[in-house]
């Protein structure tokens, strides 16, 4: 199944994506541990990346795009993937589905996993990555209520979304997923 995880920072997609690429056998695609990556192996894109994640801004588009359409096109992607982290803007959305269009192989199923700025700021708050300061924090939700919100109605206009509460236990909320996947897969067999 080819699927995206939407949510602010701090939602949980991460450890649900983990969770749910083990349960279907296909890869987990997170663009932020692509960069991060990319920036502790100081490549090209990494040294171009860096400042922009250290700021809690998006890196461009066109950065973005380069590293995770390229990690799509390899081989192990042919069952589908679960992207956790793109699209982030309209921009990225589109070039995602032109991607995948001219392959005649469309995204399936948009999750979006919701979560309050004070649930999330709680918990990035303990976790202590180097963007989780204060400050970086602020401007990380700032940033997604502005570029990357906008894509729920993206993915609603394509009639793909589905929402889930990301508060609560890990356990209920990957529940939740993987009865949205069920669904989504026995009508895909109809
Ligand atoms: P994450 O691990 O998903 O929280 O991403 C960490 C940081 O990587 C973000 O704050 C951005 O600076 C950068 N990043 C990750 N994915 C993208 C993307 N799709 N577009 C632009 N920047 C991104």
């Amino acid at each position: 199944m080819r699927i995206v995880f939407i949510g602010p920072p701090g939602a949980g997609k991460g450890t649900q994506a983990a969770r749910l690429s083990r349960k279907l056998g296909i890869p987990h695609l997170s663009t932020g541990e692509l960069l991060r990556e990319a920036v502790d192996a100081n490549t090209e894109i990494g040294a171009r990346a860096a400042q922009y994640m250290a700021a809690g801004q998006l890196v461009p588009d066109g950065l973005a795009q380069q590293i995770l359409l390229h990690r799509i096109t390899q081989s192990n992607c042919g069952d589908g993937f679960l992207l956790d982290g793109f699209p982030r803007t309209r921009s990225q959305a589109e070039s995602l589905d032109a991607h995948l269009d001219a392959r005649d192989e469309p995204l399936e199923l948009a999750v979006e996993i919701q979560a309050s700025d004070a649930e999330v700021i709680a918990r990035l708050s303990k976790r202590g990555r180097q963007d989780d300061r204060q400050d970086v924090i602020k401007k990380r939700l700032q940033v997604y209520a502005e570029q990357t919100r906008p894509l729920v109605e993206y993915y609603g206009q394509r009639k793909i979304l589905r929402a889930v509460d990301g508060v609560g236990d890990p356990d209920e909320v990957h529940a939740k997923i993987a009865a949205i996947v069920q669904q989504a897969q026995s009508k895909r067999c109809q």
